[in-house]
């Protein structure tokens, strides 16, 4: 079958969350004129990961395809006025990544620092003195070594970006359509409609499965397996008598992190690996998480946090690759019309732009074009050669 689109061709995207939409943007960007839809059952995004990220962006990756990734997202929410409308804002700050390392993981972490500056990524190595002396707020006591983003790393307002890139694809001509994927008809090889909970059954040539935390299960309804599941995050937000100005987004070597909010700051951590089981439906916080875990390690890092009061607490869930915490991405091996774009574990908005704008490529010219994403490609899971992702928070 053809590996490109023809001008008329229809596609559908199974989810419209920011992956979605900019999939469906950037299809309209490279020219397809054909019928595109996007099936959201959600319009207000209550349970979108997106909605609920801490909308962070950092390069420090240990995987070079996702330092790529990270420098064209942060080149898209630059220009994102431009690119998606003129009144987008999306109030991207670039305070930088602090990422904590101790004696022992200094050394790979060096190795990474290495990849990514060859990348163009703009990262600074500290050691505990300088660390100390810039951010005096710090204790750096057990720290032997830091990297910090001095450009292209900070925070942004991820649901204004949902709510510009859903714009633009409604802008140019791509029909939203409130309702969800339930079942999919098949021929031979080809994936030929897919049938809503509302009964309509709409025909295409491409489809592209961006179902997010979702997208184990939207695949599963073609007898498929990928190894995607909700996993569930909880992030804090407090106020404590912490100046923030000009504070970066703090990773400690424990994996706790924290960033500034509004008048106060956000902070989280993984839960521990026995409480980290498939979320269904389950987005009430992880209150424990906080007093027990999160809490304690912030303030032994950020002594002024003995004084934290905390305010409110929302879930939302990682679409994780269970498999080796990266994204899978492009056709399906046995249903090529059949895409993905999905299993980010952790930083599918950042992503987002350089993920959607090479789904685009690839389905438009047959190869990626800006950023390879062949790393990202179903067929590792088969050949189980896993990418693995070892700096994920
Ligand atoms: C607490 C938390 C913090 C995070 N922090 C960051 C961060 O700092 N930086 C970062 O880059 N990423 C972060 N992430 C990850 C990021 O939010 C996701 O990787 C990203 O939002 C994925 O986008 P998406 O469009 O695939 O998923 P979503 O936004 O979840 O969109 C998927 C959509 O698919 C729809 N859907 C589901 N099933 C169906 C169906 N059957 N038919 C049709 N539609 C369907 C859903 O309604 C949903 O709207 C965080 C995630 C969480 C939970």
């Amino acid at each position: 079958m053809a590996t490109t689109i023809a001008d008329n061709d229809r596609i559908v995207i199974v989810g419209g969350g920011i992956i979605g939409c900019l999939c469906a943007y950037y299809l309209r960007e490279l020219g397809h004129r054909g019928a595109v839809t996007v099936l959201e059952p959600d319009p207000t995004y209550r349970f979108a990961s997106t909605a609920l990220s801490a909308a962070s962006i950092r390069a420090q990756f240990a995987t070079p395809v996702n330092v790529e990734l990270s420098l064209f997202g942060i080149g898209f929410l630059r220009s994102v006025r431009e690119l998606l409308h003129p009144e987008t804002d999306i109030g991207l700050v670039e305070n930088g990544y602090l990422i904590l390392a101790d004696e022992a993981a200094a050394a790979p972490r060096r190795q990474a620092l290495a990849m990514q500056r060859s990348l163009g990524a703009d990262i600074e190595e500290m050691d505990p003195a300088a660390v100390r002396a810039r951010f005096p707020w710090l204790n750096v006591d057990d720290i032997a070594f830091a990297t910090f983003g001095r450009t292209g790393e900070g925070w942004f307002d991820a649901w204004a970006l949902l709510q510009s890139a859903r714009r633009a694809a409604l802008e140019r001509n791509v029909t939203i359509k409130t309702d969800a994927a339930e079942a999919f008809e098949t021929r031979g090889d080809r994936v030929t409609s897919v049938v809503c909970a509302s009964h309509d059954r709409l025909e295409a040539d491409w489809f592209i499965n961006a179902a997010g935390a979702l997208s184990g299960q939207v695949s599963a309804m073609l007898g498929t397996s990928i190894p995607i599941a909700p996993r569930k995050r909880t992030v804090f937000h407090f106020k404590a008598p912490v100046d923030a100005a000009g504070m970066p987004m703090l990773f400690d070597r424990s994996g706790a992190w924290m960033r500034p909010e509004g008048d106060g700051f956000i902070g989280g951590i993984q839960p521990h690996i026995d409480d980290d089981f498939d979320a269904h439906d389950d987005f009430e916080p992880h209150h424990e998480l906080f007093h027990e875990t999160l809490w304690p390690l912030l303030a032994q890092r950020v002594p002024a946090l003995e004084e934290l009061r905390l305010l409110s607490a929302w879930a939302g869930h990682y679409e994780m690759n269970l498999f080796d915490h990266n994204g899978i991405v492009g056709p399906s091996t046995d249903l090529p019309n059949f895409f993905y774009a999905t299993g980010f574990s952790g930083h599918g908005v950042m992503h987002s732009p350089g993920v959607a704008r090479g789904v685009a490529e690839r389905l438009r010219f047959g190869a990626y074009r800006s950023i390879d994403l062949t790393p990202l490609s179903v067929g590792r899971i088969e050949r189980n050669e896993p990418l693995p992702e070892s700096a994920i928070y």
